[in-house]
C-alpha cells in the first residue's frame, strides 16, 4: 500500500481537538499517511515573525495535500486572515462544499444533496482595502470620482471588487469537470449581474461561454438573493452551484444550516496541483478546550482529502462509517442534540472512538 505523506495544520481555538480526532478516524481508515504537522496562526507569530511560515507553505507544496483546523481572524484588527493568505499564496482557486445531509441529523430538512463551488481568489475577498481617512482612500475616492463622475463620500472606507475572466473561466471549468467527474448534471452560476454589471456581469458572461465547453451538463443560472431563497425553499433542485468568493461565503454557511449546522459542514480548497482541506466552521473560540465540538465537519473533510488522494475505498468507508454513527445518534455532540444541553451528548474525542470503532468493525 502507497504511503502518502500529508501535511496536518491543527489550527487554533478548537482547531487543535477537532483535528486530532479527524486524525484518528482518518488513520482508522488503515491507509498508511505519514503527518508532517505544523502550526500556523496568531499563536506562532512571537516565534516565527509571521503568523504562515514559510517552512509551513513549502511543507503543503512539497507534499500538495494538506488538511488544517480553523484560525481565528481578530475583527477589526487590521490582522489579515491567515486562511484567505493560505488559500491566495498556494494559489487554491475553488472551494468546494458538498451540502448533504444525513439520516439522523436534526434539521428542517431531509434529502439535501447540492454543492457550491465558491472561487477563492478575488471578489470583495481579495483583501484589496483603503482605511477610512488613509491617503491611499482619499486618493482612491478623487480617483474614482474623477473616472465615474460620482460622488463617494471622502469619510468612507473602501473594499475593491476584482472580477476577472481568467479566474472566473478557471473556476467553471473547473466545476464543469468536476461535475462531470463526480455524476452531477448540472451547473448553477450564481451572481447579481443585474446590479454589478462590470463584475458579475463578467461572471455570467464567461459562465455562458464555458458552459459551451460542456455541452453534456446542464446551465443556468440565478441572481445571488433569488438563490438564497431558493435555496431554502426549494434546495432539491440544485445540484452544483458556482459562485465568487464572497456569495459563496455567505451560502455555504445557509448550505450548512440546511444539513444540520457548521458542525457538520466539510470542504476542499483546490488548485492546479494541491488541495487543503477544511471545515466550514471557524475556531469557535468560546469552546476552546472544552471537548465539546464536532469534529465531523473536518471528519467530512478528511473523506474528501482520501478521494483526492486517490483512497476512494477508505473515503467512502470513512463516509459510511460517519452516516452510521449520525444514524445511531449515541455518540453525537450537543450540536447535534434537540437541546443544547442534553446531558447524553458526548464530546469531540468520543466522536473520533466511536467512528474509528465502526471503521474497525468493517
Ligand atoms: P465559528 O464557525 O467559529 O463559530 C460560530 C458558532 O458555530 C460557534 O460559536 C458554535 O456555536 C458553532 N460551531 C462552529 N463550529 C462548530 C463545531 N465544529 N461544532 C459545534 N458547533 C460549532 O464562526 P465565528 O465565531 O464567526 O468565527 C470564529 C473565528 O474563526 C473567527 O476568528 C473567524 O475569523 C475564524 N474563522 C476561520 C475559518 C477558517 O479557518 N477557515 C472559517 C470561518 C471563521
Amino acid at each position: 500500500m502507497a504511503r502518502h505523506t500529508i501535511t496536518l495544520i491543527p489550527g487554533d481555538g478548537v482547531g487543535p481537538e477537532v483535528s486530532e480526532a479527524a486524525r484518528r478516524a482518518i488513520d482508522a481508515t488503515g491507509v498508511d499517511i505519514e503527518w508532517e504537522i505544523h502550526d500556523a496562526g496568531l499563536g506562532v507569530i512571537e516565534q516565527h515573525g509571521q503568523p504562515l511560515p514559510e517552512h509551513v507553505l513549502d511543507s503543503i507544496r512539497r507534499n500538495k495535500v494538506a488538511i488544517k483546523g480553523p484560525l481565528t481572524t481578530p475583527v477589526g484588527t487590521g490582522i489579515r486572515s491567515v486562511n484567505v493568505a493560505l488559500r491566495r499564496e498556494l494559489d487554491l482557486f475553488a472551494l468546494v462544499r458538498p451540502c448533504k445531509s444525513y439520516p439522523g441529523v436534526r434539521s428542517r430538512y431531509q434529502d439535501i444533496d447540492f454543492v457550491i463551488v465558491r472561487e477563492n481568489t478575488e471578489d470583495l475577498y481579495a483583501g484589496i482595502e483603503f482605511e477610512q481617512g488613509s491617503d491611499e482612500a482619499l486618493e482612491a475616492i478623487d480617483t474614482i470620482n474623477r473616472l465615474s463622475g460620482r460622488s463617494i463620500r471622502h469619510d468612507s472606507g473602501i473594499s475593491i471588487k476584482p472580477i476577472s475572466i481568467g479566474a472566473t473561466r478557471r473556476v467553471f471549468r473547473f466545476a464543469f469537470q468536476w461535475a462531470r467527474d463526480n455524476g452531477r448534471h448540472k451547473i448553477t452560476a450564481v451572481h447579481k449581474a443585474n446590479i454589478m454589471k462590470y463584475t458579475d456581469g463578467l461572471w455570467l458572461r464567461v459562465a455562458r461561454d464555458v458552459a459551451g465547453e460542456f455541452p453534456d451538463i446542464e446551465f443556468e443560472d440565478r441572481i445571488v438573493d433569488n438563490m438564497a431563497m431558493q435555496l431554502v425553499q426549494k434546495p432539491e433542485l440544485y445540484d452544483v452551484t458556482v459562485m465568487p468568493n464572497l456569495y459563496g461565503d455567505i451560502l455555504s454557511d445557509l448550505g450548512a444550516g440546511l444539513i444540520g449546522g457548521l458542525g457538520l459542514a466539510g470542504g476542499a480548497n483546490i488548485g492546479d496541483e494541491i488541495a487543503v482541506f477544511e471545515a466550514t466552521h471557524g475556531s469557535a473560540p468560546k469552546y476552546t478546550g472544552q471537548n465539546k465540538t464536532n469534529p465531523m465537519a473536518m471528519m467530512f473533510s478528511g473523506v474528501m482529502m482520501l478521494r483526492h488522494i486517490g483512497e476512494v475505498d477508505a473515503g467512502d468507508r470513512l463516509e459510511r462509517a460517519l452516516a452510521t454513527v449520525i444514524r445511531e445518534g449515541r455518540a453525537v455532540t450537543y450540536d447535534m442534540k434537540e437541546s443544547r444541553d442534553d446531558p447524553t451528548a458526548v464530546g469531540t474525542s468520543e466522536v473520533a472512538g466511536a467512528v474509528a470503532e465502526v471503521l474497525q468493525r468493517g
